[in-house]
C-alpha cells in the first residue's frame, strides 16, 4: 500500500528521500511500475542518449548507462508518456530536476533554485548549470512549454 501511494504521488527518484523521512525504508518492498518502454526509447533517442543538462553520455557493455528518460510533468500528476513531455537526464540531474532544484525556463535556459546551497566543489555539477543553455537540445521534438511551465509552477523551488 505504501508503494502504491508513493507511485501515485511522486516520481521514483524521490521515493528514497520520502521513505527515509518517514522511517519507511524497511517496510517497503519496491515494485517498479511498468512504464511505457517506447517512451523511454523515444526520449533517449531524442536526446542522443545524453543528459540534457550536462551532456553526460556513457556506454556499458554496448548499452547506454546512467541515464534516464524522465517525465517533465510527473507521470503521477497525469503527465503523458509523450515525447514532448520527456527529457533525458543523468542520475544526478534527474534527481535534482524532480527535487525542484533545477528547472528549464521558456528560452530553454537552465535555472538553479536559490535555496540550493553547496560549499564544496562536488556541488558544482548542479550550481554551475545556472543560466546555461541545455547541453543536449532535443533532436526532433522540443519539450512542450506547457509541461515545463507545470514543472516550474509545481516542482521548482526557485522563483
Ligand atoms: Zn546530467
Amino acid at each position: 500500500m505504501i508503494d502504491t501511494i508513493l507511485n501515485e504521488w511522486w516520481p521514483e527518484t524521490l521515493h528514497p528521500d520520502i521513505r527515509e523521512e518517514l522511517g519507511l525504508e524497511r517496510l517497503v518492498i519496491t515494485r517498479r511500475r511498468r512504464r511505457d518502454q517506447q517512451f523511454t526509447v523515444d526520449v533517449l533517442e531524442n536526446f542522443r542518449y545524453s543528459c540534457a543538462m550536462c551532456g553526460f553520455h556513457a556506454v556499458l557493455n554496448g548499452q547506454a548507462t546512467g541515464i534516464d528518460a524522465a517525465h517533465v510533468r510527473w507521470h503521477s500528476a497525469d503527465g503523458p508518456d509523450a515525447l514532448e513531455n520527456g527529457i533525458a537526464l543523468c542520475k544526478l540531474h534527474h534527481w535534482a530536476f524532480d527535487k525542484g532544484i533545477l528547472a528549464i525556463d521558456d528560452a530553454n535556459v537552465i535555472r538553479v533554485a536559490g535555496a540550493f546551497v553547496t560549499q564544496v566543489e562536488g556541488g558544482l555539477p548542479l550550481e554551475s548549470l545556472a543560466g546555461c543553455p541545455l547541453a543536449t537540445p532535443p533532436r526532433s521534438l522540443a519539450i512542450a512549454e506547457e509541461f515545463l511551465e507545470w514543472h516550474r509552477s509545481n516542482v521548482y523551488l526557485g522563483a
